[in-house]
């Protein structure tokens, strides 16, 4: 029935169709059981959504309570309760200054609303030059078209270049690939974001960025400082600045958002995954008072934003995302991650030795392992050689889940897990890695 009917997104079903397929039947804390009663453990957060563990009675009881009254009604001109209730927790605990929750309901829809509201803001100001973006080299912001236009992965974005609006591409910060290494990196970041604010900044709306941790391209962390000074640049350019914390926000990088890291208030900032501690698809996007105060006008100057979603704002969505932001704070989980942070660091610490361990990088619980063919030349495996795949393949056959980003093994686990979980967890992340890049295995 699955191969017979479903499609799966970023996979290629010809070879889905050879495998033995994992049908997951329930999950309880951070494991998830398949269908034959294996048990898994979630290394991933099911796509790095998951925060608090699966099955928490905690946020089952909020959307039961919230499915007793309503399961859902419109945001178009009404309101209703958990939606208000969220959007004012979620001005308390962003960036000071982001007081506006605009509801969607994935990070692409998210980024969608942040592009769109970036250009309409300068439009609304009468600027009708500020029309292009700046986005970063491997930058990921969903699947949609806006979201892919501001995208820069060859490899998913290229098929449809034609279809997409332009956009300026500065490097992300990748101190591994780069021959200066992390300082070198950043200058090359910041030098080039300089000369193109000087030479186009008139012409430019916003830019776009992972702030701090670059997810799909690879779990590139940026070097320190990198971030405040881009923002920085922004404000003397007049350009907007637009966080997309879908990957980042809720604790993931040991800090509320990846932006506090660094006493950054963008002026759009995109949230999702993690928001809902990964029960429901709920996204938001937060716009300062500065960005709303430009479409704030009589209807008749057509300023209004055009733009919604049939569930956005859903209350049972909402419901459960108070829960887990209650959770996350009564548990005081963002500060939990710090410690987890460096207990898996000195666990992978021995890795680093392995000969096909290129990089291991890290910002809370946000972990990539990026693996090389020559260790000496930092060459990458052939993208034919399919490594992160067979890395997660044997992950899975020892018991956990992850998904690879190329030759990058991702290890993303739920901010809940326990260090005895995490334990088990960075032991099996070795076993795979080394079995498959060390030739043990049948994978
Ligand atoms: C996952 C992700 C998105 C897209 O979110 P969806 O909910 O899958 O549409 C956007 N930006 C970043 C940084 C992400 O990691």
């Amino acid at each position: 029935m699955n191969k017979a009917y479903l499609w799966h997104p970023f996979t290629q079903m010809r070879d889905y169709e050879n495998t033995d397929p994992l049908i997951i039947e329930r999950g309880e804390g951070i494991m998830l059981f398949d269908v034959q009663g294996r048990a898994y453990y979630d290394g991933f957060s099911s796509v790095w959504l998951n925060v608090h563990g699966h099955n928490v009675p905690e946020l089952n009881e909020a959307i039961a309570d919230q499915l007793g009254r309503v399961a859902h009604s419109t945001l178009l001109g009404m309101a209703n309760i958990p939606a208000i209730e969220l959007a004012a927790k979620l001005a308390e605990i962003t960036p000071n200054g982001l007081n506006k929750t605009f509801y969607s309901d994935s990070g692409a829809t998210g980024v969608e609303i942040a592009i769109k509201m970036a250009f309409q803001y300068w439009s609304n100001r009468g600027n009708t030059r500020k029309k292009t973006f700046v986005t970063m080299d491997q930058a990921y912001h969903g699947d949609t078209i806006g979201a892919v236009s501001v995208g820069a992965i060859p490899l998913y974005h290229e098929v449809f270049r034609p279809m997409l609006f332009p956009s300026h591409v500065i490097p992300y910060p990748y101190g591994y690939r780069h021959t200066g290494g992390a300082p070198g990196a950043k200058e090359a970041t910041l030098t080039a974001l300089r000369l193109l604010l000087e030479t186009s900044g008139d012409e430019i709306a916003a830019l776009i960025v992972e702030p701090i941790v670059q997810g799909a391209g690879g779990m590139i962390v940026m070097p320190s400082g990198c971030l405040r000074e881009m923002a920085e640049l922004c404000r003397e350019h007049d350009v907007l600045l637009i966080a997309d914390e879908v990957a980042t926000g809720f604790g993931r990088t040991g800090a509320m958002f990846a932006c506090d890291l660094e006493g950054v208030t963008p002026d759009l900032m995109v949230v999702g995954k993690g928001l809902t501690g990964g029960y429901l698809p709920v996204a938001a996007t937060l716009a300062t008072d500065e960005v709303y105060g430009a479409f704030h006008a009589d209807y008749l100057e057509r300023k209004t934003f055009f733009h919604g979603h049939s569930y956005t704002g859903n209350p049972l969505g909402c419901a459960v995302a108070l829960a887990s932001l209650k959770l996350l704070e009564e548990r005081n989980m963002v500060q939990g991650v710090i410690a987890k942070e460096s207990f898996v660091r000195r666990k992978l610490k021995a890795l680093e030795e392995r000969p096909h361990v290129g990089e291991i990088r890290q910002k809370g619980l946000m972990i990539g392992i990026e693996l090389v063919r020559d260790k000496a030349l930092r060459e990458p495996f052939a993208w034919e050689d399919r490594i992160g795949v067979r890395v997660a393949a044997r992950a899975r056959e020892l018991g956990m889940l992850t998904r690879p980003l190329g030759n990058v093994i991702v290890f993303i686990p739920p901010l809940a897990s326990t260090e005895d979980e995490l334990d088990v967890m960075t032991d099996l992340l070795t076993a795979s890695i080394v079995d498959v890049t060390e030739g043990q295995s049948s994978a």
